[in-house]
């Protein structure tokens, strides 16, 4: 299988060292930086993966890199949108999609803020018993897809497994005469079921052990015209790392949903959120040594960001693998890599990294996704600028920020 980890080595396709050099000389530092082919690659890898299915919908999850031109480049190689907020759905209507491409997936957001989405036309997914009732009340004719907790323990870190029993999202499979009865009683129209377990699954036995619940829900439906799976999909993180190996789910999905679909006897769309899977390994996190400290247990390596920039490690312990760009074939060393931020900073613990020059550039991978969309200004940082890499040129995406950036919204006193 053409396994993503040859990232992790020399391949002409992706972004080199030298080229990422030469970024941060042009654009600064610290920098995000995206390659525009990575992105394409993950999203014909995991379309080829399904390809024996007719109708494939990608919605790409817009809250991993929200960039208005990540956003146009999602929509120039097919993409659709999931979003989870209004904004995000703007975001998506100004990057250039129609309402109807884009899959509007709140969790505990304001009824005003459903009926706002449903105003702009989107697909509305409701993951909750009483906003359910309510909206099919007022709306009946506006088609609603149901977000269905399937109770499938999935994902990494707590923090992102979503589908368990005591999980906010989704409304519980053990809810559905309830459920069933608010769609009668509303005559709500529903054309769509929707899970999403949680992120960095591992097992594809689960994850199609989750499909079969979506299937037996979606058999006490008439009207569907899809069935979104949702994400989760794990990326590896470092050479030899563990994926999901896609091709085998595709394969194994795919027959599975067309067997379904011939049995439900009405066409239907297969649809997946990938947020990771498409935009994390694309995506480079540059940042200079500041610098470097001896002290009597290690040696530390300071750079000009923190986790006002990358949050990922002191959040969940992503473990972000760190290459010295500047030295890139020098001795490698132990190094504790730490942040500016004036509490614990963290990125990474007695790493192996090429011996490190104040000065130098090391560069973080996997930077693409929940990386700067979950920047801040903590500390009264600037948020750091980003760049895409195109055709073999870096476009900048996004301006550093600036003093005026900082001050803006806030009032002073009068003097
Ligand atoms: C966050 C999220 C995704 C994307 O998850 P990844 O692990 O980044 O692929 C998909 N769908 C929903 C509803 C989400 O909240």
């Amino acid at each position: 299988m053409c396994g993503s980890n040859d990232s992790f080595v020399a391949n002409k396709h992706l972004m080199q060292p030298k080229e990422l050099v030469q970024l941060a000389e042009e654009f600064g530092s610290p920098l995000y930086v995206y390659d525009a082919a990575k992105i394409q690659s993950q999203y014909n890898r995991l379309t080829a993966a399904f390809s024996k299915v007719e109708r494939l919908r990608i919605n790409y999850a817009v809250k991993a890199l929200s960039n208005v031109a990540i956003l146009q480049l999602m929509k120039s190689i097919g993409s659709c949108l999931d979003t989870v907020s209004i904004q995000e759905v703007q975001l998506g209507l100004h990057a250039g999609f129609s309402p109807h491409q884009i899959i509007y997936t709140p969790n505990g957001v304001s009824f005003e803020e459903i009926e706002e989405a449903a105003q702009l036309g989107v697909q509305i997914n409701i993951d909750n018993l009483s906003v359910l009732e309510h909206f099919g009340s007022k709306h009946p004719s506006v088609p609603v897809c149901i977000r269905i907790n399937p109770h499938v323990m999935a994902g990494g870190h707590s923090n992102i497994s979503v589908g368990h029993i005591d999980s906010k999202f989704g409304i519980s499979i053990h809810q559905m005469p309830h459920l069933l009865r608010i769609v009668e009683n509303t005559g709500m129209h529903i054309n769509g079921i929707h899970m999403h377990t949680g992120s960095d699954i591992l097992d594809i036995e689960v994850f199609l052990y989750a499909a079969e619940i979506l299937f037996e829900v979606a058999t006490h439906f008439k009207t569907l015209d899809f069935l979104d799976f949702g994400s989760g999909f794990k990326v590896p993180y470092k050479k030899d790392d563990i994926e999901t190996d896609i091709e085998e789910l595709g394969k194994k999905l795919s027959k599975r949903f067309n067997a379904f679909e011939k049995q439900y006897g009405r066409p239907l769309t297969l649809a997946f959120e990938p947020g990771k899977y498409l935009v994390s390994e694309s995506g480079f996190f540059l940042a200079k040594v500041n610098v470097v400290k001896q002290t009597t247990s290690t040696v530390f390596a300071g750079i000009d960001s923190g986790f006002n920039h990358l949050i990922r490690p002191m959040l969940y312990g992503s473990q972000h693998f760190i290459e010295n760009i500047s030295n890139p074939k020098g001795k490698e060393r132990f190094y504790s890599v730490v942040g500016y931020i004036c509490e614990t900073d963290t990125f990474a613990n007695n790493r192996r990294i090429a011996e490190i020059a104040e000065g130098d550039l090391l560069c973080f991978r996997n930077a693409g996704a929940y990386c700067f969309s979950m920047a801040s200004n903590y500390n009264s940082r600037y948020k750091p600028a980003e760049v895409l890499w195109k055709d073999g040129k870096g476009i900048l995406i996004r301006e550093r920020e600036s003093f005026e950036d900082l001050l803006k919204n806030q009032i002073r006193l009068p003097d």
